[in-house]
């Protein structure tokens, strides 16, 4: 049978753990929070905890869902001398696709295999198994696995080689943090002027300006004051922060994406590491 290593159950990677399970693969769990792991082997019979790296060394593939890159790079170093010849990392958190290019050279000298394959969706979209996933890696590497990654996603694209994912990652999610903050300073703005915020989301849902924040966040996490999306501001701004130092690494110029940047990253230094990304809509409340 299949052994996944499955590491960083979070808001995202239990879910997406759950799901594996679900379709019967065997599991070894690992995430910094004791409790985490825990309860998940509590909930899902046969699953093992790592108690060390060395607990991935009989794995097929390993699965990082974890917060960023300095994490990641630590994670998968440890790894890396337990792990067979042979062996696939498939690395899906969101992170910097210049240092995944430098994991996967690292690992490769050791005969193991990285594709990157972050998701897009959210928390709901994980829990449905309808994530949508952006592959970097050699083809041949990617084919074997893209039935696990059926089990987690739906439109699952291979975009390049190694640190493609990635990228194109961090350059969607800035395209969302754009759009969620010309959302909320346009539903202020109209609410100054004397309009009813849910009617301002209604009629740009059947207008041109129509986005993913006006049609999933606007009525669901902001108007109502909910802020719980389930995707922090801390993870928001990491990523458009990738997305912008990608533009600057390429002299591509990006003036917006360094805006957006420096917004949402000052938003998170402000409002703190729980802050939920749909709080920007408060950040730029008129005072
Ligand atoms: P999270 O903070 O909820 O989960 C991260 C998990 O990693 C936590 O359980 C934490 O304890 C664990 N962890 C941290 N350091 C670790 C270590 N050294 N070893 C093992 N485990 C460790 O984050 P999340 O929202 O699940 O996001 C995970 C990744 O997915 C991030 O890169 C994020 O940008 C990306 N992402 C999140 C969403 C979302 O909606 N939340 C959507 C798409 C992509």
């Amino acid at each position: 049978m299949t052994r996944i290593g499955f590491i960083g159950l979070g808001m995202m990677g239990r879910p997406m753990a759950h799901l594996l399970h679900a379709a019967g693969l065997s599991l070894v769990v690992r995430d910094a929070n004791p409790d985490a792991a825990a309860g998940f082997a509590a909930e899902h019979a046969g699953v093992a905890v790592a108690q060390d790296a060395a607990a991935f060394s009989g794995c097929d593939a390993v699965i990082t869902m974890l917060p960023n890159s300095d994490i990641v790079d630590a994670v998968v170093r440890e790894l890396a001398p337990h792990l067979r010849r042979g062996a696939c990392v498939i690395e899906m958190s969101s992170a910097d696709p210049v240092r995944t290019r430098a994991l996967a050279a690292l690992l490769a000298e050791r005969g193991v295999a990285l594709i990157d394959a972050p998701v897009s969706g959210g928390v709901k979209k994980a829990v449905n198994g309808t994530l949508a996933i952006m592959v970097g890696g050699d083809a041949a590497v990617f084919a074997p696995h893209r039935p696990l990654l059926e089990r987690m996603g739906q439109a699952i694209t291979h975009v390049g080689p190694v640190g493609a994912g990635h990228a194109l990652k961090a350059l969607n999610n800035y395209v969302s943090a754009a759009a969620l903050i010309a959302t909320a300073e346009a539903i202020h703005a109209g609410t100054a002027f004397g309009i009813d915020p849910a009617t301002i989301v209604d009629v740009i849902n059947a207008s041109t300006g129509k986005n993913n924040t006006t049609e999933n966040k606007a009525h669901q996490f902001m108007l109502n004051g909910a802020f719980n999306s389930g995707f922090s501001l801390l993870l928001q701004a990491k990523d458009v922060g990738i997305a912008a130092a990608l533009g600057e690494s390429l002299q591509v110029p990006m003036a917006l994406a360094q805006q957006v940047s420096a917004l949402t990253s000052e938003a998170s230094r402000r409002l703190g590491p729980g802050a939920d990304h749909t709080e920007l809509y408060r950040f730029v409340a008129p005072a």
